[in-house]
């Protein structure tokens, strides 16, 4: 069965890391309040109310460069 409607809202980038994420959205019978943020700590997303969204992630950013240094 399913109960919830999920809306597929397709794939969104990180500005700032370039991860990739496929992102969903559904209706919940309650409101609620929450942000995701990208893995780099960017903010990706933030709501409130009846819709909640979820992020899956799909790709990361190849890492090419050698001055590769550690996140702070
Ligand atoms: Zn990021």
């Amino acid at each position: 069965m399913s109960f919830w409607v999920v809306i597929d809202l397709g794939v969104e980038q990180c500005v700032r890391c370039g991860t990739v994420y496929h992102v969903r959205a559904r209706d919940l019978s309650h409101r609620t309040v929450d942000q995701f943020s990208c893995q780099c700590g960017h903010e990706m997303n933030s709501w409130r109310g009846n819709r909640s969204f979820s992020y899956e992630l799909i790709s990361m950013p190849q890492q090419e460069e050698r001055n590769f240094s550690a996140f702070a």
